[in-house]
């Protein structure tokens, strides 16, 4: 294997499987991974800890003024997982909440919540060798990545996903409300004016409906293989 460094970007709709075969490529080729969207997440915590986010609104001049005092990181954990750390707290739990999924997307259309962590992301791509997921990483923070890919599947599919994982972790949810956030994301997130969600012209396209997980971190690592190595 060559060992040159690239950028690699992961992006596509909410619970497509992209974080999960971004870390694992990430993991296989002795990368660092960034889980962006963790980080608007995090932001969105913040915000309704601070009562800047009731019944979906998001007090939008508030937040903006306390960004400086959001502080967000990923630290390490020894059994090779990492947490999203806000402020030195460990969030990794609790943003992955219904809460919070249900709100993020409102704090992910403010273009200044979005100019500091894309500022952010840039930071960690500094000296390449990073797997980072999203919805703009292709687009908007790394458009000159050498590797991008853009995962889509349908939202039943998605859906159907999301909410094994949150039972499988005890986190309380129906089917019906996941399948809502799913969708009402997806929509959000296509159609805000600051860098929607779009497939960058040059990003391979992977819709995995029918893959297993093997085979999508198989077809991954195939194609990392062939761009590290055509020159
Ligand atoms: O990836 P995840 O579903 O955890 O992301 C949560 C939300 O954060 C997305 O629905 C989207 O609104 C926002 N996001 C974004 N840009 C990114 C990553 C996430 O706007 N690069």
């Amino acid at each position: 294997m060559s060992d040159k460094k690239i950028i690699i970007a992961v992006d596509g709709y909410s619970s497509s499987g992209k974080s999960s075969m971004a870390r694992a490529l990430a993991s296989a080729i002795g990368y660092r991974y960034i889980d962006s969207g963790a980080m608007y997440r995090a932001v969105t915590l913040w915000a309704m800890r601070h009562g800047m986010v009731e019944s979906g609104n998001v007090d939008v001049d508030a937040l903006v003024m306390a960004l400086p005092e959001i502080r967000i990181n990923f630290r390490p954990n020894p059994d090779g997982t990492q947490s999203t750390m806000l402020n030195d707290e460990d969030v990794e739990s609790e943003i992955r909440r219904m809460e919070v999924s249900n709100n993020v997307s409102q704090v992910a259309v403010i273009p200044e919540v979005r100019h500091r962590l894309v500022a952010l992301q840039q930071d960690f791509g500094r000296e390449k060798g990073i797997v980072m997921d999203g919805r703009d990483i292709g687009t908007t923070v790394f458009p000159d990545a050498e590797m991008k890919v853009f995962v889509s599947a349908s939202p039943r599919t998605r859906a159907e996903r999301r909410y094994k994982e949150l039972i499988d972790k005890g986190v309380p949810a129906t089917f019906e409300e996941v399948l809502e956030n799913v969708v009402k994301r997806d929509h959000i997130d296509e159609t805000r004016e600051e860098s929607p969600l779009r497939k960058a012209d040059d990003a391979t396209v992977l819709d995995n409906s029918e893959m297993s997980v093997g085979e999508q971190n198989e077809w991954l690592l195939s194609l990392f293989n062939s761009i590290v190595n055509a020159d």
